[in-house]
């Protein structure tokens, strides 16, 4: 007689066959017969139990961005489903695979008005790729081993749905997995005449440049060839941050309103782009259609999607680059591309002058100029959602060995303190850092908590200015607006950390900023950082009067407003250049 085991515990055995280490949720009644797997499975299986149900679903969307595996939670019956969603909807729309076990009533109490017993299916109809209810026992395994497929191919959430007796019942203990099956997917070659178009093109373009998104990010060593032998200034979007040292001198950054001011400015100006595993939601708005747009990617959809294509190359973007660098005769460089590079330089040199400002409430640029000294080449950084992303895009100086995550399209507020603690649970020698601002941090801050359960020593950063920044510009720039339900109420979130058993700094001056930084790096627990940070909002790319062809009054004012009179604009640059 084959041997037999509950089938939550062989549930379990699927998921582990696919290498995952940790499960993140909080039980509830509708889940303890898989909460008895868990506990059977502890040796195998590590589970971390969050404080709210949404933080268990970042963490595991967050350790599917940092580490490309599967990300694994769950939430019981009703409220602890329902608060999946926001996870889910992240991992969805950064496009990384997890799996939500999802408690239900027992079958005999489901769908007749019992206690917690929702209707399930619906309410994950949007979000997953893949959305089951289980219905039998035996069935139940190869059920998850089907999802995690599912989450891998299509690179989302998939779903399933345990009622409470299934997970009890005694099946054949076999486990039924694919894992050893799966392969990446391989992808077309570039079609050949194409890949010649694309770099007769570039070799007849006054400002050509690449713009690269996360769909390059195995492309790092083309890339950087490619720029190097076309002499092609790069840009990226913001989440393919560091794919390339922030210290290479051609690249300029990321566009838009995370943006940097010669990234945006070359993007703006260029007349040929490689657009290369980039599908930025704002592409309509950042391009025009005098541009020549050469895109590669490996999904046919997105050709046409947010622009019209000259060229569409359907291809890994990684041999795509590679056959156009061999396509390619090596370039002299252009007045764009020298200019590109000036104004690069110009701009961190102007972004250096505040390195070390003192003034109070500070100012943003001194802090990340002590993180830039503190950290190490592989730390980790969980960046929250606001302000704190146009901070990081510009200050924070990474290179490839460094990781770090946000929610980039989903744009969730709150990811970053559950983020870390899947960061640190994935990586416990390396350090670990969530940037937040307060408004974030205000909303799943709980997690400390976590951290300090699980002894995890992540140090938490809050930049506090008590406003919902990223909206309070938009209400002033773009909208013209009075301010409307932006503030917020500002707490002492050194002593909130204190209160769950972190240690708390606050900071208000420099000073007290080195102390705390240096300090916190040295702890075996978690720590929060309060840093009071000036109200004042941080430079606009997306309007900016810089140029000798802008009204001259214009100029003046958005100098002083943003102490920018040693800034020039790339046309500036460009007549520099000739
Ligand atoms: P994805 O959306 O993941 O797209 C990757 C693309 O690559 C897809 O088209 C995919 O099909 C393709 N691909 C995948 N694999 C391959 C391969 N092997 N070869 C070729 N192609 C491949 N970002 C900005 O850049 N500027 C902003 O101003 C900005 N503002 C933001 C504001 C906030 C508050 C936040 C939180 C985020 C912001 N973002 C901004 C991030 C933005 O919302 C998106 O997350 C980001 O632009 C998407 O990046 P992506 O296109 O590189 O990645």
């Amino acid at each position: 007689m084959s041997e037999k085991a509950q089938a939550g515990q062989v549930v379990l055995k699927v998921i582990e066959s696919w290498g995952v280490k940790r499960i993140y949720g909080l039980p509830g009644g509708s889940f303890d017969s898989m909460m008895n797997a868990i506990h059977l499975e502890k040796d195998n299986l590590d589970f971390i139990q969050v404080r709210h149900e949404e933080a268990g679903s970042l963490a595991a969307s967050a350790e599917a961005k940092l580490t490309g595996r599967v990300g694994v939670m769950f939430g019981s019956a009703g409220p602890g489903a329902v608060h999946l969603l926001n996870g889910l909807y992240d991992a969805r729309e950064d496009r990384v695979p997890v799996l939500a076990l999802v408690g239900q009533v027992p079958q005999a109490f489901m769908n007749i008005d019992y206690f917690q017993a929702m209707d399930e299916g619906p309410i994950f109809d949007d979000v997953a790729v893949y959305n089951r209810t289980a219905t039998t026992a035996a069935g139940l395994p190869k059920l998850i081993d089907e999802a995690i497929r599912q989450a891998y191919a299509h690179r989302g959430p998939a779903v399933v749905t345990i009622p409470k007796d299934l997970a009890w019942e005694e099946i054949d203990a076999a486990v039924p997995t694919s894992a050893n099956y799966y392969s990446d997917p391989v992808y077309p070659l570039p079609v050949a005449s194409k890949i010649e178009q694309a770099a007769e093109l570039l070799s007849q373009a006054d400002r050509p440049l690449v713009y690269f998104g996360m769909g390059a990010r195995n492309a790092r060593d083309e890339l950087l060839e490619l720029s190097s032998k076309l002499k092609l200034p790069l840009i990226s979007t913001h989440p393919s941050k560091g794919s390339i040292a922030d210290d290479f001198p051609a690249f300029l950054g990321s566009a838009g309103r995370v943006a940097t001011k010669p990234a945006v400015e070359a993007l703006s100006a260029a007349d040929v782009i490689v657009w290369v595993g980039n599908d930025m939601p704002f592409a309509s708005k950042l391009v025009n259609s005098h541009q020549k747009i050469i895109q590669i990617d490996v999904d046919a959809q997105k050709f046409g999607k947010r622009f019209a294509d000259e060229l569409s190359i359907l291809a890994d973007a990684k041999v795509a680059l590679r056959a156009l660098i061999d396509a390619s005769p090596e370039l002299p460089g252009t007045a764009f591309y020298r200019a590109s590079l000036a104004n690069k330089q110009n701009w961190e040199e102007w972004l250096t002058t505040f390195a070390n400002d003192s003034r109070t409430p500070l100012r943003v640029e001194p802090i990340f100029h002590l993180l830039n000294e503190v950290s190490k080449p592989d730390d980790v950084f969980l960046v929250d959602v606001g302000n704190v992303n146009i901070h990081f895009a510009r200050l924070a100086h990474l290179t490839p060995n460094n990781k770090w995550a946000t929610s980039g399209k989903y744009a969730t507020m709150g990811f970053a303190v559950p983020a870390g603690i899947a960061a640190k649970a994935e990586y416990p020698d390396r350090r670990v850092w969530t940037l937040s601002g307060d408004g974030g941090f205000a909303m799943l801050n709980e997690e400390i908590l976590t951290q300090v359960k699980y002894n995890l020593p992540v140090i938490n950063v809050v930049f506090s200015n008590r406003t919902l920044g990223f909206i309070e510009a938009e209400q002033r720039d773009d909208s013209h607006q009075p301010l409307s339900g932006v503030l917020i109420q500002d707490a002492d979130w050194a002593k909130v950390g204190e209160g769950m058993g972190a240690v708390g700094y606050s900071v208000n001056t420099l000073d007290e900023a080195r102390a705390a930084f240096e300090a916190a790096k040295k702890l075996d627990k978690p720590s929060v950082i309060d840093v009071n940070i000036t109200g004042d909002m941080p430079f606009t790319t997306m309007y900016m009067h810089l140029s000798d062809h802008d009204d001259p009054e214009a100029v003046k004012e958005f100098q002083a407003k943003y102490e920018a009179e040693d800034l020039r604009a790339l046309d500036y640059w460009m007549e520099q250049a000739k």
